[in-house]
């Protein structure tokens, strides 16, 4: 395991169970540390003991007309699109994985591949019901300044107890889906800078073995939305089970064993074959290649491989997303991709997006892009990638870029002072004065990356067994 460690875990399955927990830990000044699907790569989601919402997860309403939904805080976005895809609704923004819940992606105001034209989950937001430390409860809505701090807040605030979303309109069952290659960094933003806002979805995968001239290559992905009357079977594949993703691959191989096909792949001379495979097949196969994909399939790629972390067994992996300005976005992936080369550390996988800044307050999104970059940890290289990351964060730093709470597990306190500014943070450490003096909620993440996080000492914790 790359990060985290032993929790004892409660696990409600109520709103009513969820909240007697909080006033347990109140009252026993226990540290608490909500937790959804733990989808997040480092130790968001992690502390000593951790409530897992997952079992709270009813979906509370849902209008076909308005495309407004509602749901507990352990609805997942899988059950969101499963449960309206059928009426032409679809989740505003989405990760790359559909397992994520609604309290989990709220909290870190997670983006999509539409970043760029929709901005974060959190503007989709109509409403989020929060459960305070001292007991109350409280329906947030984007007339107040709270809203703009529990979502992307991480949890650290306040309990998502349900969100309110307002879903996008479709009107095809498909995407219209157009493949094409950079040759180096200045084709990759060149592309970018004349189709990020022109497109629905813009994603880049990037080779980062690939040095000098080829440095930054990738394979992009744009889609865009078909209008009604583009397909002649809207109503039929927009039911679930023609947008799950295939069970096999290639109709033969069970997606479960996916991953076994990659794991004698996972060491840096795999990946490096990997990745040049990746991208000389775009180059021969997809380069200028216009098809049209299901939404399920286009979004959720890293589902069609289930247990893909085990690629990264026995130590791991940690992902490190950066976000820069893009004045600067070049000149620091280039730096960035040379700092690799140099520790010896490269990504094994890299993925390119467009950003835009949003009003939240411990918000990742700017004007500008990210780099996620996933690196295997092992027990000999540990300190050594944690230095590089210390490293490239200086960089972001400088160039007044940002680091993603979800996607970071080395990010250090200084660091993120730089980053978010000491307004903001002074502004987040107000409100958790004020909504819990105790600091009862809190994770891994937050003593590592807020100064004056303390913890409470906590009292005797009685068994779990009592509570949930
Ligand atoms: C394969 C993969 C692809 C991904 N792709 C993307 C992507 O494209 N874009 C993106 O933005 N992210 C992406 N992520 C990250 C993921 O979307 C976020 O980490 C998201 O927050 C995970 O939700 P979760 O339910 O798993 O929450 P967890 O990881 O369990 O928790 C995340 C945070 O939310 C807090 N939290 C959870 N529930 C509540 C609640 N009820 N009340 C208050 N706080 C709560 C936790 O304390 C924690 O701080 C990806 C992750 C994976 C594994």
């Amino acid at each position: 395991m790359a990060v985290g460690g032993a929790a004892d875990v409660l696990r409600p399955n109520t709103q009513q169970q969820l909240a007697q927990i909080v006033d347990w830990a109140r009252a026993q000044r226990r540290p608490l540390t909500v937790r959804g699907s733990g989808c997040s790569y480092g130790d968001a989601a992690c502390g000593t003991t951790v409530v897992d919402v997952t079992g709270i997860c009813r979906i509370v309403a849902f209008d076909a007309i308005s495309g407004v939904i509602r749901g507990e805080t352990g609805t997942t976005i899988a059950q969101i699109w499963q449960h309206t895809v059928a009426h032409g609704w679809w989740p505003p923004v989405v990760s790359g994985t559909m397992a994520p819940t609604l309290g989990g992606a709220a909290a870190m105001n997670i983006h999509g591949k539409n970043a760029a034209v929709a901005g974060p989950i959190g503007e989709h937001i109509r409403a989020i019901k929060v459960l305070f430390v001292d007991g109350s409860q409280r329906e947030l809505t984007p007339a107040d300044p709270l809203f703009f701090a529990v979502i992307s807040g991480f949890g650290q605030l306040a309990v998502i107890l349900e969100v309110e979303l307002q879903l996008k309109k479709i009107h095809a069952a498909r995407l219209q889906v157009w493949a094409t290659v950079a040759r180096n960094l200045d084709e990759l933003f060149t592309f970018f800078e004349h189709h990020a806002t022109s497109s629905d979805y813009i994603v880049a995968w990037l080779d980062a073995f690939a040095s000098g001239a080829a440095q930054g290559r990738s394979l992009i992905h744009t889609a865009y939305h078909l209008h009604a009357g583009d397909e002649t079977d809207t109503a039929t594949a927009l039911q679930v089970r023609h947008q799950q993703l295939p069970l096999r691959l290639f109709g033969i191989i069970p997606k479960a064993w996916m991953w076994l096909a990659l794991k004698p792949f996972s060491n840096a001379w795999g990946m490096r074959v990997v990745n040049v495979a990746r991208y000389w097949s775009g180059w021969l196969l997809a380069r200028d290649k216009r098809y049209r994909q299901s939404h399920a399939a286009f979004h959720f790629l890293l589902d069609y491989v289930p247990n893909w972390k085990k690629v990264y067994s026995p130590g791991g992996l940690i992902q490190h997303q950066i976000f820069v300005p893009k004045q600067h976005a070049r000149q620091v992936f280039a730096q960035v991709l040379d700092l690799q080369r140099q520790h010896g550390l490269v990504t094994w996988l890299a993925v390119v997006k467009r950003h835009r800044p949003d009003e939240f307050l411990l918000s990742h999104g700017l004007d500008g892009y990210s780099l996620a970059q996933d690196f295997a940890v092992t027990a000999s290289n540990r300190k050594a990638l944690w230095q590089l990351c210390h490293a490239m964060d200086d960089i972001v730093a400088a160039a007044g870029g940002k680091v993603y709470f979800a996607k970071d597990a080395t990010v250090r306190a200084q660091t993120v002072a730089q980053m978010f500014g000491s307004q903001r943070l002074q502004q987040f450490a107000q409100w958790r004065q004020q909504l819990d003096p105790d600091g009862i909620l809190r994770s891994a993440l937050l003593e590592r990356v807020l100064d004056d996080a303390r913890s409470p000492s906590p009292t005797n914790l009685p068994p779990a067994a009592n509570l949930v």
